[in-house]
């Protein structure tokens, strides 16, 4: 029996039993035939089909026709009353900690300096090398700006550094643990700031033991929620989080670029300060006179003027989310990384290829992350058919599976047209 057609058969079979399936008409492309299957939604979700006309609608009726006014009947409140609305159906945020403001690099670098500054007695930075390069980058250039020491966590069964998170030969993939942190954490560490979702391998971290060890030790914790927000339940109030930051052009399809939001626990907000102090984040920043005094609330980790328009995207699709609810979405998304994980079983694994992502459901995000070293020239095949996951070195297709926009038959799709690819040398030409 040919058995792409029996799996066709159960990709039809799971995407008719979905109950979010409606949603998939809701971004633009999801019926476009020159892409047969979009696995990248990690790392750039799809728009959302009504955006075309809030961006119409904002041309005209919000720039266009309230001009200068806009910015004192939405735009400025619109960072913090935004993100109160990502707190509430993807943070598991309380009102007033949750701003929209520059990159997630940006943030990391503000919260990391802020986290620094409010431990002055104490002089290490925890972090993984498994992290993705942005995080480690700011916190090496932190370290030499105010002379804080880096200790570096080694994932569980990884190769580390080079690799990124590459799983080690006959070992089962995993990420940072509770005792990879206990490992390095002591006395002087000030800050640990680790991915809730790793990047390659999609180990999703245990947050709530984490940030309670690090505690333990009177650190403060920065998570990073690129990987997870929108897919994954989050709950940084009840795990008491003290500062995050996380992508919104990911699975909270904000478009190319769209601006990071920063959480920073409500008790703390009005005892901090961030290091870019800037007029969007003064207390008074009309006055246009004086010396800085922060505001009160989260609006002092603003900085400049908010980036209005590419706050549009994101907000019709936390609308969406809104709609759909986080746990019902949570579950499609284990169910599409299971699928994929069983049709590597059947399909790849007697093909050399290896998978380097948590087998456990509980502690994977919504990607995954398979190895061969013919991966690299096999993408580029894939990608002139329309077949689009994405490849992250040295020699991983990452399968991205947006929730509310992909189908178990783009998942099905995908395993296919790889394994016809490894056997058919397809890759190489
Ligand atoms: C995507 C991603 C980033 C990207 O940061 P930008 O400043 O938006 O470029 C940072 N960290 C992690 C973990 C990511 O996955």
């Amino acid at each position: 029996m040919d058995t792409s057609a029996v799996s066709s058969a159960r990709a039809d079979e799971l995407d008719a039993r979905d109950p979010l399936r409606s949603f998939r008409d809701r971004f633009v492309g999801a019926d476009d035939p020159s892409v047969a299957a979009y696995l990248d939604g990690n790392s750039l979700g799809r728009p959302t089909a009504s955006l075309a006309g809030a961006y119409q609608r904002f041309v005209t009726e919000e720039w266009g026709g309230r001009l200068i006014r806009g910015w004192d009947e939405s735009w400025f409140e619109l960072p913090l009353t935004l993100g109160d609305r990502i707190g509430a159906a993807t943070l598991g945020a309380a009102p007033g900690q949750t701003a929209i403001a520059d990159s997630t690099t940006v943030s990391l670098y503000k919260l990391l300096r802020t986290a620094l500054a409010a431990r002055p007695d104490r002089h290490e930075i925890v972090i993984d090398r498994a992290n993705f390069p942005t995080d480690r980058f700011v916190v090496q250039g932190v370290a030499a700006e105010t002379g804080a020491r880096i200790r570096w966590i080694e994932p569980t069964g990884t190769t580390g550094d080079a690799d990124a998170g590459t799983a080690l030969a006959g070992t089962e993939p995993t990420g940072v643990t509770v005792d990879d942190v206990r490992a390095v954490i002591g006395p002087d560490t000030a800050v640990v700031l680790l991915s809730q979702v790793g990047f390659r391998s999609g180990w999703l971290a245990d947050v709530p033991a984490i940030t309670a060890l690090a505690h333990e030790h009177g650190a403060l914790v920065l998570w990073d929620l690129c990987h997870s927000v929108g897919s994954v339940p989050i709950e940084l109030d009840a795990w008491g989080v003290d500062l995050a930051t996380g992508c919104t052009y990911k699975y909270l399809n904000g478009g190319p670029g769209s601006p990071s939001f920063l959480y920073v626990r409500q008790e703390l907000i009005d005892g901090l300060r961030q290091p870019i102090q800037g007029w969007m984040g003064d207390g008074d920043p009309f006055a246009m006179a004086g010396d800085y005094v922060p505001a009160t609330g989260i609006r002092r980790f603003l900085s400049g003027t908010p980036a209005i328009t590419a706050m549009l995207g994101l907000r019709e699709m936390v609308g969406l989310i809104e709609e759909a609810g986080i746990d019902a979405i949570r579950a499609k998304s284990v169910q599409l990384t299971s699928y994929a994980i069983a049709l590597y079983d059947e399909r790849l694994a007697s093909l050399g290829v290896t998978l380097s992502s948590p087998r456990e459901e509980a502690r994977r995000g919504s990607h995954i992350t398979i190895d061969h070293p013919s991966f690299k020239a096999i993408t580029a095949a894939l990608w002139s058919r329309g077949v689009i996951p994405d490849f992250r070195p040295p020699t991983g297709i990452r399968l991205g599976m947006s929730p509310l926009s992909t189908s178990f038959a783009e998942v099905e799709t995908t395993i296919e047209v790889i394994r016809a690819a490894l056997v058919g040398g397809g890759g190489r030409q």
